[in-house]
């Protein structure tokens, strides 16, 4: 009996081992099903907690002029990591890292008490980013990123805007057009250094690429913008104004090839800028336009008939209405007019006149048809409407307020836009700074075609309104504006600032031009703004003020645009140098040629014509007597004979080579020398 019952001890060394055996059995099946039958589950659960997800950063467009010149391009940097629990020396690391980043040893030290994952600088340049990585440092890492920058700094500043530290755009072109130029962030993975094979570099896998963004081409032209903001600073010092503004335009195409604002601000430094500067001023600002309207005022007249070539309006200097009456001083005591003179010399009674004849629906209908009053649609953030009411909320005078460019306010571009549809034979275009939109790879372009809006006049009546405004700088208050080698037409303006009590500041004045050259077949719009200048206000005239920069800005811009001279000056002037050299040759002295007393001897020997001190013989023509005469006189008689003439200064004529009475010049070629009496 005893020997068929176990041992009690044997038993339980028995039981204990089958326990352990059943439990080591449990615990190795769990392994092999760990280990083998959900090995894929838990590798790819150990890695993640080792790997993060991150957004690449994308390459924002490049934003050039209408020629490809860089105004708006992102540059490639980089922000540098640390593992500090791969850092084996972290003096030794801090201290080589100090010689390449502009960072004390100290510094990085401080920094990387902070976390497993420590950012020690951000931005750092490519040539900076390759000395780190040949140095191979255990534990660094560099990520790319693209920071925005602007090569011509302050050039185009108040069109183009600017970008926030994470790229996105908070002014301007660079916001209005966020969407296309930030393009699509990638995604990428990012493995811890203590499971990446790529120890010290860069351990970043993308997952999708980045797609970068668009790039814009402006209608804009570098070289113009750059002569605009020159001219901008030119006249800001001498006049002190609160600002200024210009802007030219292809009035074929409604593109913007130039658009500043004086003062402006440095696109690199935004941060620093006075926010007043920032403004995009041709679009966002309103103001009275004053006579430069009265152009219009004039189309309206003459596109309903209620005046022509022969009426007449009487200025005694100052032009008046009745019921009720109203009185307004004129710049001057104008006399008798025509509707070309009238324009010419900005007659406020004329206009007056004028806006008695029209009915109000018809300088309402006008004026909208212009484009006043309303936003142009060119491509910025913020555009103003100007106010332009209608008829049935004007008072008695609103009509002859209308008509001088009163009781409506306007922004620069919506004038430019008026005298665009002047220029181009009378249709209204939308003006445009966006020339084509490119995709990254180039592969997709966008191009935007000149857009018109709608018929304003007949190309009759627009070519009429050109020769008006041509009369304007050759015969009226313009003359200022007239250029070397072009023609050039236009309409200054003199807008007094309207006081806050409804009447209108005696010093607080808008000068303005806004003209066109060649002035019959316009290649481009140019106008010229300075609010509030500083000084004598019996002075302050936009014909003084403006006019004088218009001139400077279309000689450049059209010879700039290699557009062919009309005007013949220098041709005329070689004609007449020649003429001089032969004479010297001759054994006269330039000197003595210059006074208006030349003989006929000299130059009937210079010109090889007839002999000398012989009144010339029946057929022959004779040079007629301009002094005296006004320049339009003058020029109304030298081309009813055929000839040409080299005008210099304005008013009237007191000198004159060759002297009547003698016969025509060879080169058919007089020189004019008028008073400098200038009208307003
Ligand atoms: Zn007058």
């Amino acid at each position: 009996m005893r020997n068929k019952m176990l041992n009690p001890r044997i038993y339980r060394v028995i039981c204990v081992l089958i326990f352990a055996i059943i439990i080591i059995g449990i615990f190795i099946i769990r392994l092999c099903y760990l280990q083998i039958y959900q090995y894929e589950r838990w590798s790819e659960r150990s890695k993640s907690n080792h790997i993060s997800k991150r957004v690449l950063d994308v390459k924002r467009g490049v934003i050039t002029d209408r020629n490809g010149m860089e105004l708006a391009i992102s540059v490639e940097t980089y922000h540098v990591y640390l593992y500090t629990k791969e850092v084996k020396d972290l003096n030794e690391t801090a201290g080589t890292l100090s010689t390449i980043l502009p960072l004390t040893r100290e510094e990085i030290i401080k920094k990387c008490k902070n976390g497993k994952y420590v950012l020690l600088c951000k931005n750092i340049e490519l040539n900076l980013a390759n000395k780190i990585r040949q140095l191979n440092i255990a534990g660094i890492n560099l990520e790319s990123h693209y920071q925005r920058y602007y090569p011509q700094n302050t050039l185009a500043a108040n069109l183009i805007g600017f970008c926030g530290g994470d790229q996105v755009g908070l002014e301007g072109l660079e916001k209005l057009y966020d969407k296309s130029l930030k393009g699509y962030p990638g995604l990428a993975i990012q493995e811890d250094i203590s499971i990446s094979s790529n120890k010290g570099g860069d351990n970043i896998k993308s997952i999708t690429p980045p797609m970068g963004g668009s790039n814009i081409t402006l209608t804009i032209d570098a070289y113009i913008q750059h002569v605009l903001e020159n001219e901008l600073q030119v006249i800001a010092k001498k006049y002190d104004p609160l600002d200024t503004t210009a802007i030219v335009a292809d009035p074929y195409t409604g593109e913007i090839l130039g658009m500043a604002c004086y003062p402006t601000y440095d696109l690199n430094n935004f941060a620093k800028s006075n926010p007043f500067n920032i403004k995009n001023r041709p679009a966002t600002d309103m103001f009275e336009p004053g006579s430069c309207i009265k152009i219009i005022a004039a189309a309206t007249a003459l596109e309903n008939h209620k005046v022509d070539s022969s009426s007449r309006f009487y200025c005694k200097g100052y032009g008046e209405i009745q019921n009720p009456y109203r009185k307004m001083k004129c710049t001057g005591h104008h006399g008798l007019l025509d509707i070309n003179e009238a324009v010419a010399k900005s007659c406020n009674a004329a206009m007056m006149q004028l806006s008695q004849l029209v009915e109000p629906e018809m300088i309402y209908r006008m004026y909208k048809r212009f484009g006043l009053g309303e936003p142009t649609g060119i491509e910025v953030v913020s555009e103003s409407n100007g106010i332009l009411r209608p008829p049935s909320k004007w008072s008695a005078f609103s009509p002859s307020s209308l008509c001088i460019g009163q009781e409506l306010t306007v922004t620069s571009l919506q004038v430019v836009q008026a005298y665009c549809a002047i220029a181009n034979g009378g249709n209204l275009i939308r003006p445009r700074l966006i020339k084509s939109i490119t995709s990254a790879d180039g592969e997709f372009r966008q191009s935007f075609e000149p857009e018109v809006i709608r018929k304003v006049v007949s190309p009759q009546l627009a070519r009429k309104l050109r020769s008006m405004l041509r009369g304007v700088v050759d015969e009226g208050g313009g003359g200022r504006a007239a250029l070397e080698d072009y023609t050039s037409g236009g309409k200054t303006s003199t807008a007094q600032k309207p006081d806050g009590k409804g009447g209108y500041s005696n010093t607080k004045l808008v000068t303005s031009f806004i003209g066109m050259a060649p002035a019959m077949e316009p290649r481009i719009v140019v106008f010229v703004a300075l609010n509030e200048p500083k000084g004598d206000t019996r002075t302050m005239f936009g014909s003084r003020l403006a006019a004088p920069s218009f001139a400077v800005i279309a000689e450049k811009v059209l010879k700039h645009l290699k557009v062919p001279p009309d005007k013949n000056v220098k041709s005329a002037e070689n004609g007449v140098n020649s003429l001089l050299e032969m004479t010297a040759a001759h054994g006269e002295s330039i000197d003595k040629l210059n006074d208006t007393s030349i003989s006929i001897q000299t130059l009937a020997t210079a010109s090889n014509t007839n002999s000398l001190n012989v009144p010339p013989p029946a057929g022959i023509n004779i040079v007629p007597n301009l002094v005296g005469k006004s320049m339009k006189e003058a020029i109304r008689t030298v081309n009813s004979m055929g000839l040409k003439a080299i005008y210099d200064g304005d008013g009237i004529v007191v000198k004159q080579l060759p002297p009547a009475g003698r016969p025509f010049p060879l080169s058919k070629i007089l020189r004019i020398k008028l008073s400098s009496a200038i009208n307003e």
